[in-house]
């Protein structure tokens, strides 16, 4: 199978963003199966925030110059597996399986560190400079695609998001002795809530502004929630934690208007996890309080090395996209759906998009 076209050798229906607010559903060349990729039939993909900015041509990378367009967006996708290439025959016609988002060049310094969220010459699934999952099929670099036979499509779509909730959960090294908050009960923050019950956090504070998203946070296992615009965080936060504050703080808004609340909120020696873009906009920052209280700030891009263990927890049912999966529609949709994320339409948190 090496360097010849996949079998179907033919077209297939896919979206593909060719400048602001043009995505287009149509005909394009199935993908080329190199000896290190495997073939996927996309099952089930799901829209993220980064989707909407792509879309709407706001995104870094684009207006940055680092990403091309057309792009095949979709960095959510799980699948099943169609055929592989001469190398990869650690995979089968049939398994399902999921890709990573960052996907490294494996011979500079950073990736042979294992740091490859970090490579510069990286790409990003549906995002930089690889095609992504809103299309039928998809050729993926066998390393960065694991198996997950054990669970459904639209559940396995989210491994991506429940890895970027594992990231930030690890380098804050959450224990059973912790308080954690979380800020922003958006996809990210939700899963970020399931994945810190996984790890036996002490107690779970959901903060946000949007009372429908924090109920969906209790269901998913947050045992406070505070709404910033009715209640008063600090006070709220002093008697979840019998006067403590709390050890660990998860940052999943990417607003400057949540560092004074972070920092009202953290006991000495908390560690302040950041997974939000800011997209460019700074805040001022006092940094006596962070010195004088043993304060760390951590900053978390993507998922590096934790797509098993996010995929144990979804098989152990730890964590589940199910609470937060509010629409299904077919890929031709992609463009109504985009408005359906942006306005939340019926509540929406995550849709999914059947190819
Ligand atoms: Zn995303
Ligand atoms: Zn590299």
């Amino acid at each position: 199978m090496d360097g010849r076209e996949s079998p179907a050798g033919g077209n297939m229906k896919a979206i593909e963003i060719h400048g602001p607010r043009d995505a287009r559903y149509h005909d394009v060349a199935d993908p080329v199966v190199g000896p290190d990729d495997v073939l996927v039939r996309v099952r089930s993909v799901g829209i993220c925030g980064t989707d909407l900015e792509l879309y709407d041509g706001t995104m870094f990378y684009l207006t940055s110059g680092m990403a091309n367009l057309p792009l095949i967006p979709g960095h959510e996708w799980s699948g099943e597996v169609v055929e592989c290439g001469k190398n990869a025959r650690e995979f089968c016609p049939g398994d399902r399986v999921v890709g990573e988002c960052t996907v490294g060049c494996m011979q500079c310094d950073y990736c042979r560190r294992g740091w490859y969220n970090q490579c510069p010459n990286r790409t990003e699934t549906g995002i930089l400079n690889r095609s992504g999952g809103f299309a039928e099929l998809i050729a993926f670099p066998r390393h960065f695609l694991h198996r997950c036979n054990g669970l459904e499509f639209d559940d396995a779509a989210f491994i991506e998001p429940t890895g970027v909730a594992l990231y930030p959960t690890k380098l804050a090294s959450v224990t059973p002795a912790d308080y954690v908050a979380i800020m922003g009960p958006g996809p990210i923050g939700l899963f970020t809530v399931q994945v810190a019950k996984a790890y036996g956090a002490r107690k779970i504070i959901l903060v946000g502004t949007r009372d429908d998203r924090l109920a969906i946070g209790r269901a998913c296992g947050a045992d406070v929630t505070v709404n910033t615009r009715t209640e008063e965080l600090a006070e709220k936060v002093r008697d979840a934690t019998d006067g403590h504050m709390v050890d660990v703080v998860i940052e999943a808004v990417g607003h400057p208007s949540v560092w004074p609340d972070i920092m009202s909120i953290v006991a000495p020696r908390a560690r302040i996890a950041l997974t939000g873009l800011f997209a460019g906009q700074t805040c001022t920052v006092d940094f006596d309080p962070i010195v004088v209280k043993d304060i760390s700030i951590l900053g978390c891009l993507g998922s590096p090395n934790l797509w098993g263990e996010a995929i144990a927890l979804h098989e152990r049912g730890l964590v589940s996209s199910e609470p937060l999966i509010t629409h299904r529609m077919p890929l031709a949709s992609f463009s109504e759906a985009v408005e359906i994320v942006r306005d939340r339409r019926d509540g929406a948190v995550k849709v999914v998009l059947h190819p």
